[in-house]
């Protein structure tokens, strides 16, 4: 029988994790038939009772297994740990607040015995806020540029792959991990589904303007090395421009015999040329920046608690 590891990155989760746990067993029964399953909760250094209620939920179901984290180190890192702890044929990728619908589980199974090797959801943005929709759009797009990688617009981290998909992403070690481009960057035959935007079901999101406005900047820079071209080619029009003006400057004063008057327009440009180089110092800087982080090859989490369910027994067997 082949197995379903579900993974569910948590931080501060209390409210929602037994009525998630509840819903998601419900669905995963019904396939028992077909699949056996187990699910591995990561804690990701939650403040509040998330790693209590956990644990309550592992004594009466040994399908739980929790992995917790000694303090927070962000959803990247808890998917990462869940996909490396898990040893299920089918990895599935899930939110804890039930915004993603168990039974759609089911429908992805269906895609992968059709023989696709991973099943990507893509929410509708209809009931999201339209500032929200705004800058998630013009993110996508930037995305789009980067190194022959095509990340959905709307694609979320609710997915399901299999075995061969999850070994290659976890040879994938980098610090800065952007899943849903490493996700995009390993490739397989992908399946893309369309599925409601739900609403949390208790809880509050984890997501302010400012996290999101840095997952972004942590995307693009993570998979494309195009804001550097970008300010190396706006560095060669804007020294071309300077020196086409500077001919037309000396000419003018030759001819005229008089200098050329103008204050603002030299202010303009040295505040103009000023800014560009500021904002060329930024990027490149977002780049060592990355550099410097990858370099010290620090581990993505510390694992504070393992408790495993009966995985501990199949290892015995092994
Ligand atoms: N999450 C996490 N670590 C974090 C932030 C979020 O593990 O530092 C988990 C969170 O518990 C949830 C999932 O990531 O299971 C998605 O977070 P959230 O629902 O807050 O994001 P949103 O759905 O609003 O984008
Ligand atoms: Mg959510």
């Amino acid at each position: 029988m082949k197995k379903v590891s579900i993974i569910v990155p948590a931080y501060n989760e209390e409210e929602v994790l037994e009525i998630f746990y509840k819903e998601t067993k419900k669905v995963l029964e019904e396939i028992t038939d077909k699949y056996d399953y187990e699910l591995i909760f990561v804690d990701d250094g939650s403040k509040d009772n998330t790693l209590d209620v956990l644990k309550n939920m592992h004594k009466v179901d040994e399908k739980i297994n929790i992995i917790s984290f000694s303090r927070n180190f962000g959803k990247e890192a808890g998917i990462y740990a869940g996909l490396s702890a898990s040893n299920g044929d089918f990895a599935v990728i899930m939110d804890a607040d039930l915004q993603n619908e168990p039974k759609v589980i089911i429908e992805m199974l269906k895609y992968i015995e059709e023989g696709y090797d991973t099943v990507t959801t893509i929410r509708n943005r209809k009931k999201e806020p339209k500032v929200k929709s705004f800058f998630a759009k013009t993110f996508y797009r930037l995305m789009q540029g980067a190194n022959n990688i095509e990340i959905k617009e709307g694609s979320q981290d609710f997915r399901l792959m299999t075995r061969q998909v999850v070994d290659a992403i976890l040879q994938l070690k980098e610090y800065n991990r952007f899943s849903k481009g490493i996700f995009s960057w390993v490739g397989f035959k992908t399946k893309y589904i369309e599925v409601e935007n739900k609403e949390r079901v208790a809880g509050k999101t984890k997501w302010s303007f400012k996290g999101l406005t840095k997952y972004a900047i942590e995307g693009i820079t993570s998979f494309t090395v195009k804001p550097l071209r970008i300010a190396t080619i706006s560095g060669i029009i804007i020294s071309i421009v300077s020196l086409i003006l500077a001919i037309q400057i000396v000419i003018q004063t030759l001819i005229s015999g008089k200098d050329v008057p103008g204050y603002a327009s030299t202010i303009t440009s040295v505040l103009f040329i000023g800014g560009i180089q500021l904002v060329t110092i930024g990027i490149l800087s977002e780049y060592v920046g990355k550099i410097y982080l990858e370099i010290k090859g620090r581990p993505q989490y510390i694992i504070k608690e393992e408790i495993l369910g009966d995985k501990i027994d199949h290892e015995n067997i092994k």
